[in-house]
């Protein structure tokens, strides 16, 4: 009898959209996914009402870690509701004690405080159901069995934004944040299979650029590998392309999609 080999079987990437808009959202929900049903990528104001239309209290329940990009309203204000429910809701039953994991830049944990205001419904920083990783956090930690890295990227100047890079079953997965192009935008694509990447468009007549545009977003693509898969969000609706049009290897998020990445 031959020796066998086995294969090793590698699980899709598994993303869920909770929303593809950016902060002028013209009525589409303000971005932000779960990836592998675990891992929040920011929390924009609908997460709680996005993670009961994608799997009710469960879906709320197995969020593990929290990946907040940076401290403007529609990446964070989300935080709020989701920790009430993970405390005195549906989902804290089913969650038990487990901690949960929150990492952001620095100052993550006075902002939601300035938001929540004194009420408990934002645990006090040293109390063990949250674990914060955020101030002095090494570039790289691992929570459970991810790995993590965030690098900082160029967005508004006078915020600290992350992107991440989250490694999970030997693939790594990139979420740019809020960032105007910049070569942390390369870093965290580097042997991505894939890169989630913000595109709320040109700045205003004289402004600076704190996004990427279409046009850089089609020169990412260009000099990627085409392993690397490109998925769009907090991008305008009313000025994105046709999905026909899009070049190949970009895909368009859409609140609500589930998206299996091979
Ligand atoms: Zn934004
Ligand atoms: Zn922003």
């Amino acid at each position: 009898m031959g020796a066998t080999h086995p294969v090793r079987q590698v699980r899709p990437i598994r993303l869920d959209c909770l929303g593809s808009g950016f902060a002028f959202s013209h009525g589409r929900d303000w971005s932000g996914f779960v990836l592998d049903g675990r891992v929040l990528l920011d929390a924009p104001p609908q997460t709680l009402a996005a993670l009961y239309r994608l799997g009710g209290a469960e879906a709320v329940a197995q969020i593990e870690l929290v990946l907040l990009s940076h401290l403007h309203a529609d990446h964070i204000l989300g935080m709020d509701l989701l920790l009430l429910e993970l405390e005195q809701g549906a989902a804290s039953r089913l969650r038990g004690e487990r901690p949960l994991a929150v990492a952001g830049p620095p100052g993550t944990h006075s902002r939601l405080r300035g938001i929540v205001g004194r009420s408990d419904r934002l645990p006090e920083r040293a109390d063990p159901r949250i674990v914060w990783i955020e101030d002095d956090a090494p570039s790289r930690f691992a929570w459970g069995d991810l790995e993590v890295e965030h690098i900082e990227v160029a967005h508004d100047p006078r915020l600290t934004a992350h992107g991440y890079r989250v490694h999970l079953d030997g693939r790594v997965v990139a979420y740019t944040g809020d960032t105007r192009m910049c070569p942390a935008v390369d870093a965290l694509a580097e042997d991505a299979d894939v890169l989630i990447v913000e595109c709320a468009g040109a700045p205003r007549e004289g402004a600076v650029a704190t996004h990427l545009d279409w046009p850089e977003v089609y020169a990412l693509r260009e000099r990627l590998p085409a392993r690397t898969r490109i998925l769009v969000t907090h991008y305008d609706h009313l000025a994105a392309p046709a999905v026909e049009a899009l070049p190949a290897g970009i895909v368009l998020a859409e609140d609500g999609r589930t998206y299996p990445f091979d």
